[in-house]
């Protein structure tokens, strides 16, 4: 018997898992369809959020707008799920030279980024911890989603409330019609894909979404810090007492399907330099990015096929963006709003042309 649903939604990532839960805060009637894959990042991922990122200390792309929503998501989907995922806390970058230093003190100056600082340190600081004889800079607004428990708790309340099918979605299966596509028994207005790098043929197989293979090092450290830590690698608390998650690398070239000793050399030297104190690895995990050319996530329908829509590209970044750009992807299905220039997957209909 067919079963009807306004949108069928594949993969229960962080993109799958934030539109899910918009859409049924819209009221809609929606399946899930996922199958935890080998490679699921958004399991991997050390979950951290900072809105001043990279080497160019400026804030991140519409920090303001995209940190007040990841606040109102998470808080709100805690309540909803009775379950708790966001941990804020500040992070401690220790400056690697005097040069560094000198920089952030003239930038702190800079509204954009003084927002975002509690404190600068010109003297080092945290000493029994970390090595920073230059002292660092303490920032806020920052912390870490439990990617785990969220995605547990999603996918629990769309068990109970009969939206979630664990399976393979088999793409074959798929029939578009001009105004609802059928999979199997299910029928809908619209089927939007969140599956990351996978299962992206026949149809979204032309956008430049680019594997970006990470790797990461649980680690078990016998004093807690007080913050989240990072020079070049970062140290981010688990649910577990004692138990760390640093990280992380980026590789283009190699993207296998396995943990690397490449890796564990890089992170190991980099722990090396960042800690004061003995750590002992635990285990090392892998997970491949779907990033884009541009930097920028992929919003909105197939060029030729209305009713197939694509939620991804969410790249480093699917924490803090996953939950601002479901509302948006969510209120523009629903016929309230736009998606923004920037994300809309026009952005790349010449290569749809050339395909
Ligand atoms: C090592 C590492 C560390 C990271 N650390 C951070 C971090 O600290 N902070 C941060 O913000 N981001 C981090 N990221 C990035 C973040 O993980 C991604 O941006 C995010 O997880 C992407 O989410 P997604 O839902 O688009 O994709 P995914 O998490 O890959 O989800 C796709 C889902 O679709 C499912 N799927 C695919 N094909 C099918 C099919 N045919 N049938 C059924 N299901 C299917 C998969 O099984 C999976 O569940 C990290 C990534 C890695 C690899």
């Amino acid at each position: 018997m067919i079963e009807e649903r306004d949108y069928i939604i594949v993969g229960q990532g962080l993109a799958g898992s934030a539109l899910a839960l918009k859409l049924l805060e819209q009221g809609k009637k929606i399946t899930v369809i996922d199958l935890p894959a080998e490679n699921n990042c958004s399991r991997v991922a050390a979950g951290l959020y900072n809105p001043i990122t990279g080497m160019g200390i400026v804030e991140t792309w519409l920090a303001k707008e995209i940190f007040a929503e990841l606040n109102h998501f998470y808080r709100a989907a805690e309540k909803k799920l009775a379950a708790q995922f966001l941990f804020p806390q500040s992070l401690y970058r220790p400056f690697q030279s005097a040069q560094e230093q000198n920089n952030w003190m003239a930038k702190t100056a800079d509204k954009g980024v003084s927002q975002f600082v509690e404190k600068v340190y010109t003297n080092q600081h945290y000493a029994n911890m970390v090595k920073n004889p230059f002292g660092g800079i303490l920032l806020g607004q920052s912390g870490y989603l439990d990617t785990t428990a969220f995605l547990s708790a999603v996918q629990q309340h769309l068990i109970s409330n009969g939206c979630y099918s664990a399976e393979k979605f088999e793409i074959d299966k798929l029939v578009i019609e001009p105004q609802t596509v059928l999979y199997k028994n299910l029928k809908a207005e619209k089927i939007i894909f969140c599956t990351g790098v996978d299962t992206l043929h026949p149809y979204f197989h032309w956008l430049p979404i680019r594997k970006l293979k990470g790797e990461t090092l649980a680690i078990e450290l016998t004093n807690h810090p007080e913050t989240i830590l990072s020079k070049g690698v970062y140290i981010v608390p688990t649910a577990k007492q004692n138990l760390f998650r640093a990280g992380a690398t980026y590789s283009l070239t190699d993207v296998s399907p396995a943990v690397t000793i490449e890796a564990t050399e890089e992170l190991t030297a980099k722990l090396d330099s960042l800690l004061n104190i003995p750590y002992k690895i635990v285990n090392q995990q892998w997970g491949i990015r779907p990033t884009t050319i541009d930097r920028r996530p992929i919003l909105g329908a197939h060029p030729k096929y209305s009713n197939l829509i694509i939620f991804n590209g969410l790249g480093t970044k699917g924490v803090s963006l996953a939950p601002y750009f479901a509302k948006q992807l969510a209120n523009w299905l629903v016929g309230q709003g736009e998606i923004q220039r920037e994300v809309n997957i026009n952005r790349f209909k010449p290569l749809y042309s050339r395909s």
